[in-house]
């Protein structure tokens, strides 16, 4: 079981994030929550996870736009702990333009908090999951990872990109009992999502419902994937019997990559 182990999971403030912490909580891990967020809430999110079974959970700041944040953060969880057993890079945030008029700001904000910020936790991770010869890396990509939409280009790089680390780390990590993996959702009604939902109905004129059918036009199921149906594939990639799933990029998307 996962009892004890240490899991730090990026952007678990809210949204997918949240939803692993969660799951992680209730197979007793300490967890360590990361992400914007008001101390109120995130204090009763400490408590909560406790509540569900999780042995400590403790929130730690830390801006991913800020390598030096980036190093505070890992080292603060090294310090409290002595260990870092399980990482989910989860933190992601999006911006829809396209190419010719593309921020630039938000290109390089969208390339450093779903794609550096996983090579600097990574990279700061693994001495210490090295030091204890054993260690979880679940990186959330997208389906964006391996399929492309308009106006999504620094998306796309990035989580392309993320699916590239993931490989890397893999092949690093292969003759150790250290593993990573990515996960590629589809579709998942967030708040990231719900900011795209509000938007294409402001954009097209149409009700909630007919936004969400227009988003979820290229997702064949047609229906949202669950918090719940992700967590549950990071609880499988970080448990003992996928000790020899190295490198996967799994998609949970109704389909749509399949389409
Ligand atoms: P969300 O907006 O609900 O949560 C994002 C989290 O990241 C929050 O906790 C936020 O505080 C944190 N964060 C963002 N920028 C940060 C920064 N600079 N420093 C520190 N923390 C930061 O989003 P979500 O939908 O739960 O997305 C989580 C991940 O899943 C992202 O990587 C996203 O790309 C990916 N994803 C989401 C969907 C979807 O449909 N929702 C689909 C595929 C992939």
């Amino acid at each position: 079981g996962l009892a004890g182990r240490v899991a730090l999971v990026t952007g678990s403030t809210s949204g997918i994030g949240l939803a692993i912490a969660r799951r992680l909580a209730r197979d007793g891990c300490h967890v360590v929550l990361h992400g914007f967020g008001d101390p109120a809430p995130i204090a009763s999110l400490e408590k909560e996870l406790v509540d569900s079974g999780a042995s400590q959970a403790w929130h730690v700041a830390a801006d991913l736009l800020r390598p030096e944040e980036i190093e505070r953060m890992v080292a603060r969880v090294g310090e409290r702990h002595g260990r870092l057993d399980i990482l989910v890079n989860n933190a992601g945030i999006q911006h829809v333009a396209p190419i010719e008029s593309f921020p630039v700001e938000r290109w390089d904000a969208v390339l450093a908090v779903n794609l550096s910020a996983a090579f600097h936790t990574t990279r700061l991770a693994l001495p210490l999951m090295r030091q204890h010869q054993w260690g979880r890396i679940v990186n959330i990509a997208s389906v964006s990872g391996l399929v492309a939409a308009p106006m999504k280009s620094a998306y796309a790089a990035a989580k392309h990109g993320l699916i590239g680390l993931t490989k890397v780390t893999a092949l690093e990590t292969a003759t150790s009992a250290i593993t990573c993996n990515a996960i590629c959702p589809g579709w998942v009604l967030t708040p990231l999502v719900e900011r795209q939902l509000q938007a294409r109905m402001a954009a097209d004129g149409v009700d909630r419902d007919e936004a969400t059918r227009r988003l979820l036009v290229k997702q064949p199921s047609q229906a949202f994937v669950t918090l719940e149906q992700v967590a549950a594939l990071a609880a499988y990639f970080v448990s003992e019997e996928a000790a020899q799933t190295r490198g996967a990029a799994w998609n949970v998307d109704g389909a749509y990559t399949v389409a």
